[in-house]
């Protein structure tokens, strides 16, 4: 394809993602505290619980449907994510995690970037001497399919300064095709210079994880490490199963910390 057509390709897809948007559950707002009412504890090593990407075994054992989708798609690894609240539909961390960002039409919203800012920056600040183990040599933000760089999610770190890493560039989306449950090992292409670097990689929701893990298999194929695969909102939707519904009800009774301990579920 042309690489102006493949342009207007994307420009009309995101113009067709913004107007799928559904709109805010509630005005958003945010003050400071309000993350601790707005945050589910992730269930960890929890029975019927995938330790790799926090979703539900659903009868399997060690290992989800979706993480061995990725796996067996990929290079036979999935990468552990810690994530740092389970989300579901609606609730305010859904609304942060939607309107942080313009969707190319309406701007960003104010109170949401402040909340998704002050979440990531409670949860490093938080582990501050997990994040001195991890010796990362700077953090990368999986890129979007249709939103040209910088992520957004990039520019508000940097502007508030909420990570403890510098933002590394090198990472960058293909036009191969990437969906839900379809990972795809060129979807991402990585930069060689990222070889031997050690990489926390970052993103904002995690659902079957095609995305996040196929980006970490190019970061995988030129040679770096990733130290960590950090996820703001890892989607839950309760309404599927009875055990998803247990599940994320138990979760959110629970008093949130931020220690990452219980996120960490392949090690605790
Ligand atoms: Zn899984």
């Amino acid at each position: 394809m042309p690489a102006d057509a493949r342009v207007d390709e994307v420009r009309r897809a995101a113009t067709t993602l913004a107007s799928a948007h559904e709109p805010a559950a509630a005005p958003i707002s945010f003050r400071i505290g309000d993350e601790l009412q707005a945050l589910v504890l992730p269930p960890g090593a929890l029975e019927g619980v995938c330790v790799w990407c926090h979703g539900l075994l659903a009868d399997r054992v060690d290992l989800c449907f979706n993480c061995d989708e990725n796996s067996r798609a990929l290079d036979g690894v999935v990468q552990p994510i810690i994530p740092i609240s389970l989300y579901a539909k609606p609730s305010p961390l859904r609304d942060w995690l939607t309107f942080y960002k313009d969707d190319g039409e309406v701007a960003a919203d104010p109170s949401a970037r402040d909340a998704i800012g002050t979440v990531l920056e409670r949860f490093f600040t938080e582990n501050e001497a997990w994040v001195t183990r991890l010796g990362a040599d700077g953090a990368i933000i999986v890129p979007s399919t249709f939103r040209p760089p910088p992520h957004p999610l990039a520019v508000l770190v940097r502007e508030r300064g909420s990570l403890p890493f510098e933002v590394l560039h090198g990472l960058s989306r293909t036009s191969a095709n990437l969906g839900h449950n379809q990972p795809n090992t060129d979807a991402f292409d990585a930069s060689d210079d990222l070889r031997g670097k050690r990489i926390l990689l970052l993103d904002d929701v995690y659902t079957s994880g095609a995305r996040a893990q196929s980006a970490a298999y190019a970061l995988r194929r030129v040679g770096a490490e990733i130290v960590a695969l950090c996820i703001i909102g890892r989607r839950y939707n309760p309404g599927y199963s009875e055990q998803s519904s247990a599940v994320f009800s138990r979760q959110s009774a629970e008093t949130f910390t931020w220690t990452v301990d219980v996120r960490d579920a392949t090690r605790t």
